[in-house]
């Protein structure tokens, strides 16, 4: 490493623990030693100096520890006669940067609780989001285990102008990488701001991440993602600090951009960046770093002009990138999914409850259609004014000599995102209560109805060429015909609906695996049932059914029931006999409609996830979107690091918000007569359906009995609750 870079950073690595260090201890003045601190609904505490150290910074004494760790590894700062330093010292000095930057930010969280924005996108009148909680993590970070997003991009600095910022980011996201930024340029310029300005959201949903206005944090919280994400998917322990490195040597591609002036500080993140295996791009003449073997990516690359900057970085870091080719005048990739049209933006808006919109996938026979026919039965889109509204019918007629009905449907959800990743279009809901909304700026490039067919026809063959042969898409804006569409569709979901509806576990054979959860729970697997999905939601046992059939090798496998154990808490010996081989023998029986014995593992992406009561004796359940404390005491995020990671875990169970209302849900231990708190948007979400199945079982009423947030969030409150409700589990034999 050049020596120049090398003293820099370790004199920005002295500034930036001499910074953390004066705002611990005037903390603790204030505070004292035993203030709680941390990052926000986190189970991974301070995530870096965690990851690396295994130390749990959980107050201020803490931090103090960990101002001690960073002033030992420290190297002494470079005097101007001393030696010189080489490579390790920089790199130690880098990692503290991370250490002490992390405990800055968590006293700034402290102080200052609404410094950053709540929530995956800051609203308009803030610019930053700070460290990302653990649903974000595991909702954003799976994207980087299944290959839905390569790695990111973690700029610090600004561009010279918003344009230029926007040509950046575009071509980062067309790679499908995350774009994380931090810190001003030396005129106070921020690329957050710019892209802003050059009218494009920023936030987590549009993979355009605002971290922080201090440089320090912005690296810091783009690293400490990498080091959650790897001991989240990649199952490596805290204190590991070998294989977390190496994780996210190999398996993320990221890389950071400086944009402007190098600092000492800056160099320090630099350093630290370089620990991670991740390159280092400067738009600015610095000394540069190339690979001297003892790390592959032991990079930094200056003076890359911008126009190139993208295109080396990826070079740099020996990212190989796939897009999927769609005949359409916008960008088209995974990285628009999360992009918003609204405003002045919206040149047309179909559904969301002004007009009808529907969608419908239907089987035909081979000879009925042809493929690649796009027909648009109406007006388009040159034939309207911007700001029309139009009703939206898209009807997808498919064919194959391996196409079955049961996989219409799963065909069918696949509109949602194949519409989304098409720039400029928005794609909400499904069946007939579909949401599209398409921009000015796609109009203008020339995208029309047409193209919306285009899209299916191309991407139904790409995904689904083993099934189908032939896919024909008609769209309609004429009313009448979407009126008379949605009536047809209206009956096929029935029917379909139905179908799952009057299934029993009982009468069917085999039930589906799904292990595609092993990739970050090794040890998970989800038994599905007709009468129990899989916890995450997404799969129920049509769609395991079909997945096999259309990929028999894959992750959703038959599963024979063989004998029965027990029928109350759903014993099989085949069933267990699967779980014990695809859980390498670390789970031996489970049970499927139990709780307290030995319930089915759970991974992490769970809906919601349920627990004992005991002074109650009755089941909470909390699903992902509701961010306060539970009965049980702990919120969903710590429920989840607790129970999460494929174990099994008495007492506790993942399940999908789906399952709550089957008669199976629990049942061996008296099902939702023994519920007795649930967030209350949860509830307004389910009832329709809870109600139904709480009046067979003789209780109309269940739902009201049932205590939520604005009841309270101890057992005391809830089981006063109840009391005073006359909750059917008072009438129940106790558990235990
Ligand atoms: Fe499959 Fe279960 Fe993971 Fe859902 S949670 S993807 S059903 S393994
Ligand atoms: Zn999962």
């Amino acid at each position: 490493m050049s020596k120049i870079i090398a003293s820099a950073a370790i004199r920005g690595a002295h500034k930036i623990v001499a910074n953390a260090e004066e705002k611990v201890k005037k903390a603790i003045d204030k505070h004292g030693e035993k203030q709680e601190i941390g990052f926000p609904n986190t189970g991974y505490y301070l995530p870096i100096t965690y990851g690396i150290t295994g130390k749990k910074v959980e107050n201020l004494k803490d931090a103090m520890d960990v101002i001690g760790m960073c002033k030992k590894l420290l190297p002494p700062a470079p005097k101007a006669n001393n030696p010189l330093p080489y490579l390790a010292p920089a790199l130690d000095a880098g990692m503290v940067n991370f250490w002490a930057t992390e405990v800055a930010e968590a006293i700034r969280y402290l102080e200052d609780p609404n410094y950053y924005a709540q929530g995956e996108d800051p609203p308009d009148d803030k610019l930053w989001v700070g460290a990302a909680d653990d649903i974000i993590l595991r909702k954003r970070g799976v994207e980087f285990v299944d290959g839905s997003a390569p790695g990111f991009a973690a700029i610090l600095g600004a561009a010279p102008s918003p344009e230029v910022a926007k040509n950046i980011a575009q071509e980062l996201l067309e790679k499908s990488l995350y774009v994380f930024m931090g810190g001003q340029d030396e005129h106070g310029n921020t690329f957050s701001q710019q892209l802003r300005d050059a009218g494009m959201d920023i936030g987590w949903s549009t993979r355009l991440v605002p971290f922080s206005d201090s440089a320090a944090a912005g690296a810091a919280f783009a690293v400490g993602f990498a080091t959650r994400a790897a001991m989240s998917f990649g199952g490596i322990e805290p204190g590991d600090y070998r294989k977390i490195l190496i994780y996210n040597k190999d398996r993320v591609f990221a890389f950071a951009m400086t944009m402007g002036l190098v600092t000492d500080e800056w160099y320090a993140q630099g350093t630290g960046v370089v620990n991670y295996g991740f390159p280092v791009i400067a738009d600015t003449p610095i000394p540069e770093v190339l690979p001297t073997g003892i790390c592959t990516y032991e990079h930094v690359i200056s003076n890359v002009p911008h126009d190139q900057i993208v295109a080396k970085s990826t070079e740099v870091r020996g990212l190989k990138v796939t897009i999927a080719k769609v005949p359409v005048p916008v960008a088209y990739g995974p990285a628009f999914e999360g992009e918003r049209v609204r405003g002045d933006d919206i040149y047309t808006e179909m559904g969301g409850g002004k007009t009808q919109a529907v969608e419908l996938v239907e089987m035909k026979d081979m000879n009925a259609i042809e493929d690649g026919k796009v027909t648009v039965i109406g007006k388009d889109l040159k034939d309207i004014d911007p700001g029309t509204r139009m009703a939206l019918g898209i009807y997808v007629e498919v064919a194959g000599r391996q196409m079955q009905k049961d996989f219409e449907p799963i065909l069918e959800r696949q509109i949602h995102h194949l519409l989304n990743y098409a720039q400029g279009i928005m794609h909400i809901g499904q069946r007939d209560i579909a949401w599209v909304r398409i921009n000015k700026g796609s109009v203008e490039k020339g995208f029309a109805l047409e193209h919306i067919g285009k899209i299916l026809h191309a991407k139904f063959h790409g995904d689904f060429g083993s099934i189908l042969d032939k896919v024909q898409v008609t769209i309609f804006t004429e009313e009448d015909k979407v009126k008379e569409l949605t009536e047809k569709a209206r009956g096929m979901y029935k029917t379909r609906d139905e179908r799952l509806a009057d299934m029993k576990d009982e009468t069917t054979d085999p039930f589906y695996s799904c292990t595609l959860c092993q990739s970050f729970a090794p040890n998970h697997v989800c038994v599905v049932t007709p009468e129990r999905p899989g916890l995450c939601g997404a799969y129920n046992w049509l769609d395991c059914k079909a997945s096999n059939e259309i990929n028999p090798t894959g992750p959703n496998q038959p599963v024979e029931k063989g004998d029965i154990i027990d029928k109350t808490y759903g014993v099989w010996t085949g069933v267990n006999e699967f779980v014990k081989k695809a859980s390498r023998g670390n789970v031996e029986s489970v049970d499927a409609y139990g709780i307290l014995r030995q319930p089915m593992t759970s991974c992490g992406c769970f809906e919601a996830i349920a627990a004992m009561l005991w002074t109650c004796q009755g089941f909470m359940t909390v699903d992902r979107d509701y961010k306060g404390m539970t009965p049980v005491g702990m919120k969903f995020t710590t429920l989840a690091g607790t129970v999460g990671g494929g174990a099994v875990t008495p007492g506790f169970v993942g399940h999908s918000k789906f399952y709550i209302t089957s008669k199976k849900f629990l049942s061996a231990e008296g099902g939702i007569l023994r519920m007795v708190w649930m967030p209350k948007k949860l509830k307004e979400e389910i009832a329709e359906r809870f109600n139904k199945v709480a009046a067979e079982l003789g209780h109309p009423d269940l739902l009201d009995k049932i205590a939520d947030e604005t009841v309270g969030v101890t057992e005391e409150e809830v089981l006063a609750y109840i009391t005073e409700k006359g909750h059917p589990v008072l009438s129940m034999d106790p558990l235990m």
